[in-house]
């Protein structure tokens, strides 16, 4: 497959998030209302079922961090008294706002009219949006989500959610945009959402084969992109599926590797599965310390935040409200400690890793806690080494070339020693 093949979908998807980031910004003068909300748990389909444009700070965040944008903005709201020890996505949303909500493509962002703050298992989001809710002038939901603290979401917990979906947000969103709940307009789009989401899932398994067609980390954050944000339940999501598969089966069948910014990446020398959000400051770096290392990446816990669907979770058209209330309670932020280790395990297993690396990163309280637990469970269920670096989300300060480099290569050293025992 050439790279001329690979390009067209990720052009595909630059021009879509071009597309919406333009839509984003004519929203005041095209009348179109907003709704500021978070990738995990989120209503993207209902929110789209009612004309309503969604924002996800997160991404904002990101996409800052990836134009080297995040420090201005970090240092922005530390001078407004944010210590240093906050979520750096959440000081890089507050300075990008005090510097005047420019967006990650250089156009303005509009105002929220509405702040849906779907919680799914940090509290920092609660925070987040108390302190949006200070600087903007608009009405706030809360969309309370259950934690699955014994590895399970129950009847009791969809029927709470569903609850609040009905009783609270939807007459929320109908006074929002002056438009009746439509429902059947929703179940359209929840099974547009279930056809894209099986392209997803086609895309991340094929990781099982040797090479891997994909880096499912670094190469992941393209795959999950549309479906994650503000994709779902359309077709320009089913046709960026279509594209994705499409060229993956086509490097399937010419035994090629991914496409990574130093070329493609077919001689794989370490498959490794990954937890934790990649480093978004200096991903291409980051990136290429494993591909010189020859370590692809053959399943990651970053690509299912925005939800499980390689664990059999699409939305259903059929139940439209209990089947949004079940993708908030089951997308990864929501899932208890066991649970993540258990969802790693059965990763090492299913892919074939040589081993797994967990990636901390300094303030994200909410998921670093306990990761030293997960990596030594995992040690001893699966019996393959594990890593652990620690870098940041959008803090340039957090990341250093030469000490991850170190780890990695450490780390790396250790897999060569179990192959050898194994082989002796
Ligand atoms: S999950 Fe981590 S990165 Fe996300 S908002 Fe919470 S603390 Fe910040």
């Amino acid at each position: 497959m050439s790279q001329t093949q690979k390009d067209q979908s990720m052009a595909l998807q630059k021009e879509m998030l071009a597309g919406y980031f333009e839509e984003l910004s004519q929203a005041k003068e095209s009348g179109r209302k907003v709704v500021y909300t978070f990738v995990p748990g989120n209503l993207t389909e209902l929110m789209r079922s009612f004309d309503l444009l969604p924002v996800y700070p997160e991404i904002n965040a990101l996409q800052n961090g990836m134009r080297r944008r995040s420090d201005d903005y970090i240092a922005e709201a530390e001078r407004f008294g944010h210590s240093e020890d906050v979520c750096t996505y959440v000081k890089c949303d507050i300075g990008m706002m005090k510097k005047g909500n420019i967006g990650p493509t250089g156009e303005p962002l509009p105002k929220p009219d509405l702040l849906l703050l779907s919680y799914t298992g940090c509290f920092v989001f609660m925070k987040w949006f108390e302190n949006l809710k200070a600087m903007y002038d608009c009405p706030a939901v809360m969309l309370h989500v259950p934690y699955q603290s014994e590895g399970e979401a129950t009847d009791e917990m969809r029927d709470y959610v569903v609850r609040q979906i009905r009783n609270d947000l939807i007459p929320a969103l109908e006074k929002l945009s002056g438009r009746k709940y439509d429902e059947t307009r929703l179940r359209g789009m929840l099974e547009k959402s279930a056809r894209a989401e099986d392209g997803l899932v086609k895309a991340l398994e094929s990781a099982q084969n040797r090479p891997s067609p994909i880096d499912a980390y670094f190469g992941g954050v393209y795959y999950v992109g549309p479906i994650f944000t503000a994709f779902r339940g359309t077709d320009d999501c089913i046709d960026y599926y279509n594209h994705l598969t499409a060229e993956i089966e086509r490097k399937v069948a010419a035994g090629e590797g991914p496409v990574t910014p130093e070329g493609v990446m077919t001689d794989q020398r370490y498959r490794l599965v990954v937890e934790g959000p990649p480093n978004w400051t200096h991903f291409r770096d980051f990136w290429k310390l494993f591909y010189d290392m020859k370590a692809v990446v053959v399943a990651s816990t970053y690509t299912k935040v925005g939800g499980l669907y390689d664990r059999g979770f699409r939305h259903d058209p059929e139940r439209p409200l209990e089947t949004l209330a079940d993708y908030c309670l089951g997308c990864y932020t929501n899932l208890s400690l066991p649970a993540r280790t258990d969802l790693l395990a059965h990763y090492v297993e299913k892919y074939q890793a040589d081993g797994f690396l967990i990636h901390s990163v300094k303030s994200c309280n909410s998921f670093s806690a306990g990761q030293l637990l997960i990596m030594r469970e995992l040690e001893k269920r699966t019996g393959r080494p594990g890593g652990f670096i620690e870098t940041d989300l959008v803090d340039p300060r957090y990341f250093s070339a030469a000490n991850i480099k170190n780890r990695l290569e450490s780390y790396l050293q250790m897999i060569e020693q179990t192959r050898a025992a194994r082989s002796a």
